[in-house]
Parts: structure tokens; sequence; C-alpha cells
């Protein structure tokens, strides 16, 4: 029997585990922190041994196989040595994607993975398709594979992830933007951040196809100096340039493919700003490659849902409208939102600064921005940078931040939760954030 080790035991690890024990492998999982109750339940229901609390070294260094939770950086010394000894070191949609035939669309970029992966599966799932979540959102793939197969899977994949994958063969690719992120597990190189969203295109051919944001340089450049096997479709907000693609005229997208051309007011799509059009062109792209008919990608454009933490309109309070961006974390996304705004904005911002780079934010801000309200521990960066330009208030909790905000902002304006920065000086996690901040903003006064 062939050892399988499972490092990581919360969605994707405790899936691996399950698709694992299914496939007949002599399956161990083993996490360094503790397992949720829920997980717990699930491997012990399957008759699954696990650890937590420690990693057994000489127990995990027998494995044949080891899927890796992509929480866990390459470098760690116990991987370096399963590497070294030649154990596959693999990750759970690597090995999900060796036991099923289903088509796979997989989306990556820095940033607009989330919206881009559950808009294309709304789009897919409203039209009749039968098409599993994975990835970063949904459940686990290896976990669906397992117990709930579909014929077509849309998998949000981080570079992590691609960094444990070799043999993994996409349909569908898609790549929205590179801009400097996680660089701390890539010797600080972009270079190795970039490489690692192009894995995406490994084992690809030319029956496959890829959909690639045309307006980010990193990615075009790229693009157009490797040539790459699959069929190419950019994605533009500029006018036409590109046989297979998507480009505007006026408030029209316009998506060609194939010879045959789709096209939307962006007014009919349910998301807003122009990092959802990219989105939605990148998704209209790959569900015109499945087949939709034109009628089936419009009506999921304009019924999908918004998405929590994400440009999420929370409530309008006196006239003022509240908006809760708090999964933007750096500065590209908090461009984007800011980008997108038409009302004068008091802006929150602040948190756990990542070596961020103020300055491709200063036009917006001074066209867009009355108020900035910082909020985090250590706010001196970011009122430096911005101070010249609008009105600066300097808060240590949502609290005084939410009073800041109610004292300056007038019927007619939004207040924009876009922090830009991490969340962990003042909050668990960016879910915690935008929760407090639409839990706070609910209470107050009509
Ligand atoms: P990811 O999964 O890559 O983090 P999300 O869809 O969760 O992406 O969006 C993360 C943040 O980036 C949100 O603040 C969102 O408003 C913003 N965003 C979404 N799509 C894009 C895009 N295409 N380009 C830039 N920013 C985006």
């Amino acid at each position: 029997m062939k050892r399988l080790i499972v490092l990581g035991g919360k969605e994707s690890g405790t899936g691996a585990a399950l698709l694992g024990k299914k496939l007949g492998y002599d399956v161990f999982l083993s996490d360094k922190g503790r397992i949720e109750p829920g997980y717990k339940a699930v491997l012990q229901e399957a008759g699954i041994d696990f650890e937590e609390g420690r990693h057994t070294e000489s127990r995990i260094l027998e494995a044949d196989v080891v899927v890796k939770s992509p929480g866990i950086p390459d470098t760690v010394p116990m991987v370096v040595q399963l590497r070294e000894s030649g154990t596959e070191v693999i990750s759970e949609i690597e090995f999900a994607g060796r036991y099923t035939g289903a088509r796979m669309v997989c989306i990556t970029g820095s940033n607009g993975k989330t919206t881009t992966t559950l808009l294309t599966h709304h789009i897919l799932s409203q039209a009749g398709v039968d098409a599993g979540l994975a990835g970063n959102v949904g459940k686990s793939l290896a976990a669906q594979v397992a117990e709930n197969a579909h014929p077509v899977y849309v998998v949000e994949l981080s570079s992590f992830q691609l960094d444990g994958m070799s043999r993994f063969k996409a349909d569908v690719a898609v790549i929205t933007n590179i801009t400097p992120d996680h660089l701390d597990r890539y010797d600080h190189k972009f270079e190795n951040y970039a490489d690692a969203k192009f894995r995406i295109l490994q084992n690809m051919d030319a029956d496959g196809m890829f959909i690639y944001g045309r307006d980010c340089d990193v990615v075009r450049e790229r693009v157009d100096a490797m040539q790459p096997a699959p069929q190419c479709a950019g994605f533009t907000y500029g006018p036409h340039l590109l046989k297979d693609g998507a480009h505007m005229e006026g408030d029209m997208v316009v998506v060609q493919w194939e010879g045959r051309r789709f096209s939307v007011d962006k007014a009919d799509i349910s998301i807003k700003g122009r990092h959802n059009v990219y989105n939605a062109m990148a998704a209209i792209l790959a569900c015109m490659r499945m087949g939709l008919t034109d009628d089936a990608i419009r009506r999921g454009l304009k019924s999908f849902p918004q998405v929590e933490h994400r440009l999420e309109t929370v409530a309008e309070k006196q006239g003022v409208v509240y908006i809760n961006d708090s999964k933007a974390t750096n500065v590209d996304s908090a461009w984007y939102a800011l980008d997108s705004m038409t009302a004068p904005v008091v802006w929150i911002a602040g948190g756990t600064d990542k070596g961020n780079d103020y300055s491709v934010l200063l036009p917006l801000v001074k066209e867009k921005v009355k108020v900035l309200v910082c909020m985090g521990v250590d706010n001196r960066k970011l009122m430096e940078a911005f101070l010249p330009l609008c009105e600066v208030v300097d808060t240590h909790s949502l609290d005084e931040a939410i009073e800041a905000c109610r004292e300056h902002a007038v019927s007619g304006d939004a207040v924009l939760l876009s922090p830009c920065c991490a969340s962990f000086d003042l909050f668990k996690n960016y879910e915690q954030r935008g929760e407090l901040f639409k839990e706070k903003v609910r209470a107050i006064p009509d």
C-alpha cells in the first residue's frame, strides 16, 4: 500500500486525505496547529489517522507522496528534506487533478481571483452546467473528486498552489494581473512570483485557452515574449486590438472569440468598477469557450450577487453610502476601489503596511477623497503620504474611525473602507475587519 502523508488539516488537507483514502492509500494527516472540530469529525468518520500540535518527522519521512497545504513554505526543513530524498511534495489540486478527467477552468492573478472564479462559476451554474467550485474558494477539489464529482470545475489558484503543481493541466487558464504581493515567500524577487503565476500554463497545448489581462504590463510583456501554446485571448479596458479577446466600445464590453462577437452594456453587469469589468471580461471569455449562449452569459452577469468584503455596499445611512472593501489589502486593489467611486469619498485606510508605495494613489486621492480616516496602530506613513492632498484624521480603532466618518461625511458622500493594508494590527483577519465594520455601520441610526 502506498503511503500518503497530508500536511495541514484544513479544507484542502482534509479533502486530499479523503480522496487518498478512497483511492486505497495508507493515509496519515499531520497538522502542527490545532485541527478544527469539523475537519476532525470528517477524518474520524472516514477512519483516517491524524495528529495535531506536532509533525512526527519519522512517520512523515516514510511517505511515498506528500500533499502539502499551500500555507506551508517550501523552505521548511522537513519539506526540503522530503524533496532531497526524492519524495514528491505536491499541492492538493495537483493530487486531485490526477484522478479526474473533468474540464478545468483555472484562475490566478494578484487581484480579482475570487471574484472572477465566483462569477464564472455563477454564470455556468445559472446556465445549467454542473460545475464545481474549488481551490481557494468553495470546497476542496480533492473532496469533490472523491465524493461529489462534477464534469467541470472552476478553480481559484494562488501562487502557492501553483508552486506545488507539475503534471496538472488546465483547459482554460486565466491570469487577471500580476502586481507585487507575497514577495516574502519568493526570495523578495518579483520575477519568481510572476513565474509561479505563469505555471498555470504548464502542460497546456493548442487545445487549451489562455485568458489574460493585457492592461497589466507584467502579464502582457511576458505573454508577447513567450507566445504561449494555448489559444490566447487578452482583455483590455482600451479599444479593440486583438482578433480574440475583450475590449471596450464606449460603455459596451465587447468580447470576440473564434469569430463570435458578444457585447453587453457595462450597466448590465451587477458588480461595478473598472476592475470588475476586467473580471467580467475574463469570465465571459471562459463561458464562451464553454459553449454558453449569449443570453445565458447575460443572465449570469446580471444576477451575480455581491461578493462579501469586495466593494460590498453595506447600507445607506442619513444619505451616506457605506462600502466594505476590507479585502483590499494592497495598493492595487485600493486603487481600483477609489477609481470606481462616483461620490466624494471619506476613505478609511490603514493597518499593517506591507512595504507599500502609496504614490500611485496620489492623483485619485486628490480627485476623489475629501477626508482620509487612518485606522491603525501606527498611521505615520499613511498620514505623511496623503496629508498634503486631503484632510487626514488619525484613529486607532474601528469605533474611532466610524465616529470620524460620521463627523465628516454628509449626505451624498460615500464612506469607503478599502484599507490598502493587512488587518493584523487591530483585527484577526480581513473578514473580521469587514464584519465588524458592517455591524457598526448597521447600528448607525437611519
Ligand atoms: P483575490 O482573490 O485575487 O484576492 P478578490 O476578488 O478577492 O481577489 O479581490 C481582492 C481585492 O481586489 C478587492 O478589494 C477587490 O475589490 C479588488 N479587485 C477585484 N478584482 C480586481 C482586479 N481585476 N484588479 C484589481 N483589483 C481587483
